[in-house]
């Protein structure tokens, strides 16, 4: 590779201040150190936790900052030590690692890497606790390990997962945050039996993704409850059969949900960071038997509360990250699921726009337009 162990000069979109639209620079991604990987990204696409770092209220600022980390692309180097992946391999970045070595690596039951589980306030590599990226010398900083809003980025070894190179790019990037965790939320935590009833809190990307999670286990009803009703006929594609709009009664949701299902959900799935549909999502699955899954990123002042009695009455409250899925070991798996046509990804994806109009992809996520936008890397 004629640009192994040199340094890159290529663009990148640098968020220079909180809430400032990004720009298009020249950047110098140096090569990747021991454990890394140098990857040309492909395609892009913009998630709401993105967003939220670059408003940065209530956040860390670490500014300037390369964002993005839902995308897909190639490994152009590797760095010593580096055996899993070769340059040429199809990888999907992922905002949280895994190092295959620690306990909860080595353990069937958590993805919550205790090396490169997801860090919002670290801008640069953990090897070396310096940063790839420079703009005449000065360093520009990471975000959460991936920063795919640049044609070339170097993430840890750990935080790519290495997919099927037949796989389309430009469609399972969004495979790498949103979609996969919503899916997994539903497939791997809440378990919906066939033929149950599933209640999803929150129409965005990750409880659509829910929804078809939920869809896929063999659930029968799949109720979706959202304050936004224009969210309603979009998410029949994704496997909702009805519809509640809390506003639309002047009892609570919890109520409204048992009545329609006589005394309460199987499973719900909150993806809203709500703290009242967080609450209402654990107090609507049935006694005796029902499991309620929290997905959304709450307010750090919030607090859950609920009666114990509805503990002992045996429902079931569990939360989640990334679906629980562990990133290198089953998100080649996810692809597969796409591959072999058992799981649809095109109708997450709404609009795509080239890398020159990055900001556009902002301004629709503000709108709450579609669902999904493709940042296409290519000139
Ligand atoms: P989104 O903003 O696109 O969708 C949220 C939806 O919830 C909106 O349609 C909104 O109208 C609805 N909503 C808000 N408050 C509500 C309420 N009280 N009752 C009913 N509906 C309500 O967001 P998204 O991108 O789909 O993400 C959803 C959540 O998942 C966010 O909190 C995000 O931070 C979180 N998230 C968590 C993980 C994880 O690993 N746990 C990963 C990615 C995203
Ligand atoms: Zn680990």
């Amino acid at each position: 590779m004629a640009t192994a162990g040199k340094v890159i000069k290529c663009k990148a979109a640098v968020a220079w201040e909180a809430g400032k639209p990004l720009s298009i620079e020249e950047v110098e991604v140096a090569p990747p150190q021991a454990m890394e990987v140098r990857v040309n990204i492909l395609y892009t696409s913009l998630c709401h936790t993105d967003v939220y770092f670059w408003e940065a209220k209530g956040q860390t600022p670490v500014f300037p900052r390369i964002f993005g980390h839902e995308a897909g692309g190639i490994i152009e180097s590797v760095g010593e030590g580096v055996t899993d992946v070769a340059p040429g391999d199809h990888v999907l970045p992922v905002f949280t690692g895994e190092c295959k070595e620690c306990p909860h690596c080595k353990s069937a039951e958590s993805n919550m890497c205790d090396l490169l589980r997801i860090n919002t306030d670290r801008g640069v590599m953990i090897g070396d606790g310096k940063s790839r990226f420079s703009i005449n010398g000065k360093p520009i900083y990471h975000f959460v390990g991936t920063s795919t809003f640049s044609e070339y980025t170097v993430m840890h070894v750990g935080c790519v997962a290495k997919i099927n190179p037949e796989a389309p790019l430009d469609k399972v990037c969004v495979l790498s945050c949103g979609i996969s965790t919503g899916l997994g939320a539903s497939i791997n935590v809440a378990k919906p039996p066939k033929g149950s009833t599933v209640a999803i809190f929150g129409l965005g990307a990750v409880g659509l993704a829910a929804a078809e999670g939920a869809r896929i286990a063999g659930a029968s009803r799949i109720i979706g409850v959202d304050l936004n009703p224009s969210r309603f006929e979009e998410a029949k594609k994704f496997g909702c059969t009805e519809f509640v709009n809390p506003k639309d009664h002047n009892k609570p949701v919890q109520e409204v949900l048992a009545d329609m299902t006589n005394g309460g959900v199987d499973r719900s799935v909150e993806c809203t960071g709500n703290i009242n549909a967080m609450i209402q999502a654990f107090e609507c699955v049935h006694d005796g038997w029902g499991v309620a899954v929290l997905v959304g990123v709450p307010h750090k002042d919030a607090e859950f509360k609920t009666h114990p009695m509805n503990f002992l009455n045996e429902r079931t409250l569990k939360g989640t990250f990334f679906g629980n899925f562990k990133p290198r070991t089953d998100l080649p798996n996810v692809v597969e699921l796409y591959m072999k046509k058992e799981l649809e990804v095109e109708k997450f994806i709404t609009h795509s726009v080239p890398f020159s109009e990055i900001n556009k992809a902002f301004d629709l996520m503000a709108k709450g337009e579609g669902i999904r936008c493709i940042i296409r890397m290519e000139h």
